[in-house]
């Protein structure tokens, strides 16, 4: 037995499904997840010794790589010279939030927070608490962290388990989540013309990354921000896992929308745990102890998480990999669009940057109904030899990929090939 499977069979014992998050357990694509014993740059190794090329990234955050240099020596040098957590201002917090407003031109005052579960839980009680009404909207196949509200048609683990809204979350508040299908006009003007003055806040994830990466159509965020403005709703970017990652200003920059409040997540925590919830300060200004809407935490903006998030933020605006990031995430889809077209597999692949999903589909997916329709036997068989090639592919089709400035054109190169031969 491998020492993956031995180390699973142990978890499985003592932790439900044997992982401390659903999707890791790889059970869409066989069951078999391997146990990680350390990373480097764009490469995993595993307990067995085997090594893969990673697209995974922790799922978003680590788009300098694995244990980039930089965040490595900073962590040592606040475990050496400052502590860990002490639940009062410092210092480094600051630098970081003052970063963030920086980047983010929308986000004039931050609070942060543990996860980007509890930026987007968070941010939806003050837009609740700021505008006296209780409906919200969210998008079919997006996902916003596992909060109650939140957790009704959600994408990622929800999606690729099969799952229909979770049990535990009491009806009396599921039913106050409107839902409509993403990149639909209609179906957006139609609920505004309808409910519009009594919706607390419309939440998108900006590029959708949960039912695998699918960007808006154009013009779609624009007729969003002009009827949320209109009936006085605030407008929440989830830039949980776009922010930082499909360009410095995350999807808002992107797409030229100023939203009134912004989640983060993934990227300003350089693989720590921070969360982060911010925007226009009339808004957070009510936020305790300011205003009346309470959050709060006991490890929010400790020195060790926040210096890592900030050495990554640093080393992005002074390098700006963007156009590098375009350039290996565009190889890549030109790699797999070849390979499909010559192994005679109907695929289609959505990127936008560094942000990509391979379908296992012949059309176009603009939203969630599309992507159900996918090949996901397929998929798992894929996903399978991918392991088996040493490629560290998401585990879902309905989950997007991650390139970082840590990859080459030869690791790229490496990857189609991989593809080719699992297809
Ligand atoms: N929002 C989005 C867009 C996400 O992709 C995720 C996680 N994948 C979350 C929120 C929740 O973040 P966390 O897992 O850190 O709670």
């Amino acid at each position: 037995m491998s020492k993956s499977d031995d180390l699973f069979r142990r978890a499985e014992r003592v932790m439900p499904g044997g992982v401390n998050s659903p999707v890791r357990a790889f059970r869409a694509v066989g069951g078999r997840p391997v146990f990680i014993e350390s990373g480097e740059g764009p490469r995993l190794r595993d307990v067995d010794g085997n090594t893969y090329i990673d697209y995974i990234g922790s799922w978003g955050p680590l788009i300098a790589g694995h244990r980039l240099p930089a965040v490595t020596n900073a962590l040592s040098r606040i475990l050496q010279e400052v502590g860990t957590a002490f639940g009062a201002p410092t210092a480094q917090e600051v630098h970081l939030v003052e970063l963030i407003c920086e980047l983010i031109p929308s986000v004039e005052k931050v609070r942060l927070v543990n996860s980007g579960t509890e930026a987007t839980m968070s941010a939806i009680r003050l837009a609740r608490g700021f505008t006296g009404r209780d409906k919200i909207v969210k998008f079919d196949g997006c996902y916003h962290g596992h909060g109650d509200s939140l957790l009704v048609r959600a994408g990622s683990g929800v999606a690729t388990l099969g799952l229909p809204d979770s049990p535990g979350v009491p009806s009396a508040l599921a039913e106050l989540t409107l839902v409509i299908p993403f990149n639909d006009s209609a179906a957006l003007e139609d609920l505004f013309g309808r409910v519009g003055s009594e919706i607390a806040c419309v939440i998108i994830e900006p590029v959708a990354g949960n039912m695998g990466c699918v960007p808006p159509e154009p013009g779609y965020l624009a007729l969003l921000r002009d009827l949320t403005s209109q009936s006085g709703t605030v407008l929440i970017f989830d830039e949980v896992m776009t922010g930082f990652r499909v360009s410095l200003g995350g999807a808002q920059e992107l797409f030229e929308i100023r939203p009134d409040l912004t989640t983060m997540g993934k990227i300003i925590g350089g693989g720590l745990p921070v969360g982060a919830y911010g925007g226009r300060a009339d808004i957070m200004d009510q936020i305790a102890p300011l205003g009346p809407v309470y959050q709060a935490g006991t490890l929010s903006g400790n020195p060790l998480a926040v210096v890592a998030g900030r050495t990554v933020l640093e080393m992005l605006r002074a390098e700006n990999p963007y156009d590098r990031l375009e350039q290996l995430g565009e190889r890549l889809e030109r790699g797999i669009q070849e390979m499909a077209v010559e192994k005679g597999v109907p695929v289609h692949v959505n990127r936008v940057g560094s942000m990509l999903t391979m379908f296992f589909i012949e059309c176009p997916v603009t939203n969630f109904a599309v992507a159900k329709f996918c090949d996901t036997d397929h998929f798992c068989k894929f996903h399978q030899r991918m392991l088996q090639n040493g490629v560290y592919w998401p585990p879902s089709q309905f989950e997007a990929g991650f390139v970082s400035v840590a990859h080459t054109e030869r690791d790229i190169d490496h990857t189609i090939e991989a593809i080719g031969k699992s297809l």
